[in-house]
């Protein structure tokens, strides 16, 4: 059966194309990249409907909104809480200070971060780097659960204490939600401290290895290093 292109489809597909107008890709990626177009498209779809977004205020202050990076396939994602003024800047989650030391988390794990997806849980920067309000959160976080959907990760590390206890529906602290497994549907959700924390205690970085080890082991992954570097 051929399928149906619906207006809302195609209105999506062509604000879609509009945006990588306006972004300067003037071609189709080859198809042996391992980001095919069958894997991508769900993630285009939502990112088309997100468009241009004025849901919440959080939309007055942002320069770029920062909608999610990686692999479309990925077995395990990271999630944060949002943007910072680095990601608001280049329009990438977790490419400061804090994302630098993501980056060598995962590395440290034996990935890279092309292999898994980062997202957050509000795709705007909240003024001033504040914690993002409930309202804001619950207006966002329904882009986030679809590309949860989308992506289908085997494991979610959930980075902080909002990305947490928003996922998991609970006010209990992370210092008690981190270290354990939790199910998200048939994800496994592993909650942790965010590296902007360890950057102000780093004596909390073995706790997080010890997280991330039971994410390893889950995943049957190798780590490439006794701990991520500081
Ligand atoms: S934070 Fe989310 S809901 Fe708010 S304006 Fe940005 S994309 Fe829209």
């Amino acid at each position: 059966m051929l399928p149906v292109i619906t207006p809302s489809i195609k209105s999506s597909l062509q604000q879609h194309v509009n945006r990588a107008l306006e972004e300067g890709i003037r071609e189709i990626p080859k198809p042996d990249t391992h980001l095919t177009v069958a894997a991508t498209a769900p993630l285009q779809m939502i990112r088309a409907e997100i468009g241009d977004c004025t849901r919440c205020r959080l939309h007055k202050g942002r320069t770029h909104l920062v909608f999610g990076v990686g692999n479309p396939n990925a077995a395990l994602m990271f999630v944060g809480e949002g943007p910072g003024a680095d990601e608001d800047l280049q329009g990438e989650p977790f490419v400061g200070r804090a994302g630098q030391l993501l980056t060598r988390m995962i590395e440290a794990m034996g990935l890279t971060r092309s292999d898994v997806y980062i997202a957050n849980c509000v795709k705007c920067r909240p003024p001033g780097n504040r914690n993002p309000e409930p309202d804001e959160i619950a207006t966002c976080i329904p882009f986030l659960k679809k590309q949860i959907e989308a992506i289908n990760p085997r494991v979610i590390v959930c980075l902080g204490k909002f990305a947490a206890q928003t996922l998991l529906q609970t006010e209990i602290p992370i210092t008690k939600l981190r270290g354990d497994f939790f199910d998200y549907g048939c994800t496994k959700i592993m909650p942790t401290y965010h590296p902007a924390f360890l950057l102000r205690n780093p004596n909390m970085k073995r706790a997080v290895w010890e997280d991330l080890k039971k994410v390893m082991s889950y995943l049957g992954l190798t780590p490439t290093s006794p701990t991520p570097s500081a």
